[in-house]
């Protein structure tokens, strides 16, 4: 007979000897989502007796964690982000938690700026993916219209699955295609964690990254810039006076970014870079001059 706790003590153990970083909170979430409960229901029921499909379907968890490095939230097919949990499937990017500051960030401008004050302003996310950032945008700014792409059908129906679970299905535009996939409106806001890491750096990402994100998800091309490089040149023609772009980006990239804007011949005229929670330049904010 095996317990709560007996079992999360032995698979912390295995998945620590396998070089899991984090091996007790995996374990604990893990058998969580096997007991559809919360870590402190856990704790509660510590002693508790698992029954032999339980056991049988926390040791084929524990495993694709241990020998196959798969993320803990590609086994339990959701992750938390901002307020809420969203579905990831294999053809999604799990979302991260630094991504929240982008949103933040979002909804900072939506309530200070100027041009953004108008009711029903044209708000645009390159690169959806499971729709985390348009989705918890939506949710805290009524009365906008959302526009977000994605080169991955897949990635795309995901994102239609989440915004129709949490009811704004009718206020984001999802769309296949790359970069603004021929939009011509007009935007105020635009917002992207888009693919940022530089191709020859991809074989060097951990395995829960490398063997797992989708490859379109992460591959930047040879500066990790290639997408931004697009949005800087189109923004030109699509963002309003005063409209903004919200970027996350790897270590270091938000100067290198800021850059490939201020080369647009004064086509913008504010650069803002953010520090994430690590302390690592993260965000880009950049205005379309007035
Ligand atoms: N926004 C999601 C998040 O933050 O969790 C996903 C971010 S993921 C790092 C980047 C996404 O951009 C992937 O879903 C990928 O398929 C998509 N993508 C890659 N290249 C693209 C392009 N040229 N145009 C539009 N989307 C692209
Ligand atoms: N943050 C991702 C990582 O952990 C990279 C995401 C991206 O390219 N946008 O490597």
């Amino acid at each position: 007979m095996l317990t709560v706790a007996d079992a999360v003590l032995k698979s912390t153990d295995y998945l620590r000897k396998k070089g899991i970083e984090s091996p007790r909170l995996d374990a604990e979430l893990l058998l969580g989502g096997i007991l559809a409960c919360d870590r402190m229901r856990l704790y509660m029921e510590w002693q508790k007796p698992l029954t032999d499909l339980e056991v049988a379907a926390y040791r084929d968890f524990i495993k694709r964690r241990g020998a196959e490095n798969e993320p803990v939230a590609r086994i339990l097919g959701k992750r938390a982000f901002y307020k809420r949990d969203f579905e990831v499937t294999p053809d999604t990017f799990v979302p991260r938690p630094e991504t929240e500051g982008v949103v933040e960030r979002a909804l900072m401008l939506l309530a200070k700026e100027p041009v953004l004050q108008h009711p029903r302003q044209n708000i645009f996310e390159v690169g959806t993916g499971t729709g985390c950032i348009s989705i918890s945008i939506a949710l805290e700014a009524d009365g906008h219209h959302f526009i977000a792409t994605d080169v991955s059908p897949g990635a795309l129906a995901t994102a239609r699955k989440n915004a129709r679970k949490h009811g704004v299905e009718a206020r984001i535009d999802f769309r296949q295609g790359s970069v603004f996939a021929g939009y011509e409106g007009s935007l105020a806001l635009v917002v992207s964690n888009p693919p940022y890491i530089r191709a020859d750096e991809i074989p060097t990402l951990p395995p829960e990254v490398r063997s797992w994100d989708p490859h379109a998800a992460l591959d930047g091309g040879r500066d990790g810039l290639d997408v931004v490089r697009t949005m800087a040149a189109d923004g030109v023609r699509l963002l309003i006076p005063g409209g903004w772009m919200v970027f996350e980006l790897g270590e270091a990239q938000p100067h290198t970014a800021a850059d490939l804007f201020r080369d647009a011949g004064g086509a913008y005229d504010e650069f803002h870079v953010e520090k994430d929670l690590a302390g690592l330049d993260r965000y880009l904010m950049v205005r379309r001059s007035a």
